[in-house]
């Protein structure tokens, strides 16, 4: 039998327009593919890629996933009801402006599909969350990325942007991989100015970290701006981002459109059950924030030791400037079995994004950045 597989010149199937133009998410390499490709054990390799929390997950969330088990056989509750009920009560707000997603990316791609078409505009700042560029191209819609200041948004230029097409406007706070934030006022002339009839999706992925009492809480306008749309997941500072949990908080009738297109089931039941259990785990929460302000302060600490800049982050990660093309200190790290992320695809090729790791781990990322950065100084 002949194999035409290969033939990709003659295949009669193609992408329409804006798949064609895509290109997929590069995630942070994982662990197993660098012991594979170097031949090392998984256990003595450091992940600082992917702003996973390093605390391991929260034993009331492995508890909760061991009590589901016995019903694998059945479809989850497609309405995510104990979880739904559970945020509403933390959160201050009704179930009914509660959109669960698939992680919150599944959200991001929810709002672009349920309020924007091929003909429409979207906006989002340079340097921001490559998922709004990939949800904006999968559509086919076009892409409006506003120039930064200083590494951040830039929220008047991106009022300013948005036209009669425009349909949505992405903005991330904190902002990855910069890490920087927006102010409160800002953000509020920010929702004042945009047209009613503009999704704004606010982005607080990392938003369970934030200890700045002055620091914008996006929920305090849901009630104001009927076209915001807040998100959040369970991915960061929760410690379940195997799990793809993540949600929206909107008016009602926005999570109504949001809950049209989403699929049935599109979160798990076990990812339900730990997302519920973990929330009664504050102890949990306050432990992931302290392991992280104390790991920024100990990279803050060693970045200047080595000399270098870094931008000041809000998040979970930080990005280090490290003062020359980046992509061979990646390597370099690799090769000392140490995982980072270059952000040269970000329009940063000078930077490197480091999740904050355990202070163990900390250390020997700042000790094999010291080694690298030496060895390529003398080559
Ligand atoms: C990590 C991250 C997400 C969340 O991803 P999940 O799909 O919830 O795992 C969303 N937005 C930003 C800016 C992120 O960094």
């Amino acid at each position: 039998m002949s194999n035409d597989n290969n033939k990709g010149g003659s295949n009669p199937v193609s992408a329409v327009r804006g798949v064609q133009g895509l290109q997929p998410y590069q995630p942070g390499k994982p662990i197993d593919e660098l012991a594979r490709e170097l031949g090392l054990d998984p256990a003595t390799i450091i992940k600082l890629a992917s702003n996973e929390n390093p605390l391991g997950p929260s034993a009331k969330a492995l508890a909760a996933i061991q009590a589901e088990l016995p019903e694998l056989c059945r479809y989850p509750d497609g309405n995510g009801y104990e979880l739904k009920q559970k945020l509403s009560l933390r959160l201050g707000v009704d179930p009914a402006q509660v959109t669960l997603g698939n992680g919150s990316n599944d959200i991001l791609e929810l709002v672009t599909r349920a309020f924007a078409d091929s003909s429409a505009e979207v906006v989002y700042s340079q340097h921001a969350f490559a998922v709004y560029a990939i949800a904006t191209q999968a559509i086919g819609a076009t892409h409006v990325p506003v120039p930064a200041k200083d590494w951040g948004h830039d929220l008047e230029a991106m009022a300013a942007a948005i036209n009669d097409k425009t349909r949505v406007v992405f903005v991330a706070n904190p902002n990855n991989p910069t890490g920087t934030a927006i102010s409160r006022d800002a953000l509020d002339r920010f929702l004042n100015a945009v047209p009613a009839g503009v999704i704004v999706v606010l982005d607080e992925a990392y938003g369970e970290y934030i200890e700045d009492p002055d620091f914008p809480d996006g929920l305090q306008w849901v009630g104001r701006h009927p076209n915001l749309v807040v998100t959040r997941t369970f991915s960061k500072a929760w410690g379940l981002a195997a799990l793809r949990v993540g949600y929206a908080i909107s008016s009602p009738e926005v999570a109504d459109i949001l809950n049209r297109v989403r699929q049935p089931f599109n979160v798990s039941a076990l990812g339900l059950a730990a997302a519920s259990a973990v929330l009664d785990d504050e102890e949990y929460l306050q432990r992931s924030r302290e392991t992280n302000r104390k790991g920024m302060q100990q990279l803050e600490t060693g970045f200047k030791a080595l000399g270098l800049s870094f931008i000041p982050s809000k998040g979970n990660f930080i990005a280090v400037d490290v003062g020359r093309e980046a992509m061979p200190v990646y390597q370099g790290l690799l090769q000392e079995g140490v995982i980072v992320r270059p952000v040269g695809g970000y329009g940063m090729p000078n930077h490197l994004r480091v999740s904050i790791g355990l202070p163990e781990e900390n250390r020997r990322f700042l000790e094999a950045l010291g080694r690298v950065l030496e060895r390529l100084e003398h080559t």
